[in-house]
């Protein structure tokens, strides 16, 4: 396995940070996930223009533009002979002192790891999720704003501590007054009366690339879109409810805090949506060629 490291292409084994890089002393870095599907980099744009987003909410000046970072991810994908893929693509401050201050650290650390992706077990998109809602509230974005995917990720780490010890795989996290936000690693939908309902970017989640694609499929799947608040109480009554994630891709969830999601069984406009986002990966992307 090739590992695309500042510029170069080494192997695992010599892929390497300093104990120096705040990314790793401070979780100081931002990062993107994202998928290849059959020679597509799936919406590598908007994967790459987030990560330059993510980089200016901290301040961190990314030393190569986007086209050259796209450049980087293909090519490490070319290195690897890989046509389907997970890609980790992550920016650290680089190596500091120890020491807080960032402009000790001159030079940002950036990697791409390109390898095969574990998914949910196939049969879990067949038979839906069971999920619980756990104590640890998402971090308020007026101190960590979601909106970032940085490498501080343990209030999310937390959560998903407390999914694992209630033997579930993803929790729902709260905010302060206890709206619902967005999974530990996945944002969260519900489907009422044919209306599409994900709460708003501005609600303390990560603004998911997939979550974007999903409320671009609801009219020609049937469905009205609406970014809106909800709660515990709206998702125990909803017809359908699902997350969505680079990784997980569209994954129904047909159980939660021990209520049954209506009948107890994946709904058809889920079905409906991942026919259309499965279309959806075949064509929107940067392509390349092994
Ligand atoms: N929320 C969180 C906290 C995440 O880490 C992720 C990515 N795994 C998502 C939502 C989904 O985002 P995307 O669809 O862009 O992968």
């Amino acid at each position: 396995m090739l590992i695309y490291f500042n510029g170069k292409f080494v192997k695992k084994e010599m892929a390497r940070v300093s104990v120096f890089d705040h990314g790793l002393l401070y979780g100081d870095g931002v990062f993107e996930g994202i998928r290849s599907y059959n020679c597509l980099v799936f919406k590598l744009k908007e994967h790459i223009d987030r990560l330059y987003a993510s980089a200016q909410g901290i301040s961190l000046k990314i030393p190569m533009n986007k086209q050259q970072m796209q450049k980087a991810v293909i090519d490490t994908l070319k290195a690897n002979r890989l046509k389907d893929a997970y890609i980790r693509l992550v920016v650290t401050r680089g190596e500091g002192d120890l020491g807080l201050d960032p402009r000790n650290c001159v030079k940002p650390t950036i990697f791409i790891i390109t390898d095969k992706i574990a998914l949910y077990p196939q049969e879990l998109y067949k038979k839906g999720l069971t999920i619980v809602t756990v104590p640890t509230r998402r971090n308020i974005p007026e101190a960590i704003n979601p909106q970032i995917k940085s490498l501080n990720y343990l209030n999310n780490i937390l959560g998903k501590i407390e999914a694992i010890n209630a033997g579930v795989p993803e929790a729902i996290m709260l905010d302060q007054s206890g709206f619902v936000t967005e999974c530990t690693g996945d944002n969260i939908f519900m489907i009422k009366n044919k209306e599409l309902m994900t709460p708003p970017a501005y609600a303390g989640i990560l603004n998911g690339i997939t979550r974007s694609c999903v409320l671009d499929l609801a009219p020609q799947s049937g469905l009205k879109p609406k970014e809106c608040m909800m709660t515990r109480f709206d998702l125990f009554n909803a017809d359908e409810v699902f997350l969505t994630g680079s990784a997980a891709e569209i994954i129904p969830v047909v159980k939660m805090d021990s209520r049954l999601i209506a009948d107890g069984k994946v709904g058809p406009y889920t079905l409906k949506l991942i026919e259309n986002f499965r279309k959806l990966t075949k064509k929107e992307g940067a392509r390349y060629a092994l």
